[in-house]
């Protein structure tokens, strides 16, 4: 009989959670409210017990949160989100409550590190052997995954809060970012957008000058990330990059940014394959978490 496996994409305002079998079939899933961390993640564990319930034990779970995390396995604080200014949130033990109630292998990462892994398994960098997911919604985040792992280190990716130039007709807005004022997320976030033109992105009529200037900062990350990582796909996905629009004006700015600089641009490396909306749709975080999971699973296996 095939394995179960969890997978929780743990959101600022939903929790994704999925029962699936051991070769990613799901078979149940809910969506909930993010609301105070004990409530939320006691919800997490009435779903998932109601699915074992039916189905017997979990073998492994995976979870893909929204940071900043301690992914240190030797960290005494391993597993929990770090001083973030989502209410109540800071210092929540993200695995200890799962690990405790199902004792099972329960695996984590940022939800955009489990992105960008499940993108490269399956979805718009298939066959890379390294991407960048990055997610531009309430926040600004990015994933790095190379040959099949994700990248951490002394803390993990947090290519949100890079310092970008200011667009030249972007210049009284001082940004969102609590704590960086007119940081990349503080400048181009979805809250910023809404605060500088008061309505999101796509209540924006085409032609607006919000376009310009957000794919004006989005183009910088791109560039940025090319230059320093040079990875195969970029990925930008998250709420605001809904339309095609706004995709097309970033891969644009990036273009004259990099000036063709070392062939990015150019016939043979045409940003068009180089940066793009994920396979996955919306999908990109569960079906990392799931990968996670998946991961976990094979390391206990062995
Ligand atoms: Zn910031």
């Amino acid at each position: 009989m095939s394995r179960l496996l969890g997978a929780i994409e743990a959101g600022g305002t939903k929790f994704v959670c999925t029962a699936a079998r051991e070769d990613g079939e799901i078979v149940a899933e809910t969506r909930l409210a993010t609301a105070a961390p004990l409530e939320t993640l006691k919800a997490a564990q009435q779903f998932f017990e109601s699915v074992t319930d039916e189905r017997g034990a979990w073998s492994a779970l995976g979870i893909a949160s929204f940071g900043p995390l301690d992914l240190r396995p030797s960290s005494p604080t391993y597993g929990r989100i770090l001083g973030t200014p989502k209410l109540g949130w800071s210092g929540t033990d993200l695995i200890s409550p799962f690990v405790r109630r199902f004792r099972c292998p329960v695996a984590i990462d940022t939800d955009v590190n489990a992105a960008a892994l499940a993108e490269s398994l399956q979805g718009a960098a298939r066959g890379c052997e390294s991407a960048i997911y990055v997610t531009v919604g309430t926040g600004i985040g990015g994933g790095v995954v190379v040959d099949g792992r994700t990248l951490k280190g002394l803390l993990h990716p947090e290519m949100g809060h890079i310092r970008v130039a200011r667009h030249a007709r972007d210049t009284g807005f001082a940004g969102v970012c609590p704590y960086h004022g007119d940081c990349l997320e503080g400048l181009a976030s979805g809250p910023a957008i809404a605060a500088r033109y008061g309505a999101p992105l796509e209540r924006l009529p085409p032609g607006h000058e919000a376009f310009a200037v957000e794919a004006y900062y989005l183009g910088q990350l791109a560039v940025n990330v090319l230059l320093t990582l040079a990875p195969e796909r970029v990925i930008f996905g998250g709420g605001v990059m809904s339309g095609e629009a706004l995709l097309r004006e970033t891969r644009a700015a990036a273009a004259r940014l990099l000036n063709r600089y070392a062939g990015w641009g150019s016939d043979s490396a045409p940003l068009e394959r180089l940066i793009v909306a994920p396979g996955l749709g919306g999908r990109s975080g569960i079906a990392g978490a799931l990968a996670l999971a998946q991961g976990a699973l094979r390391a206990a296996d062995r």
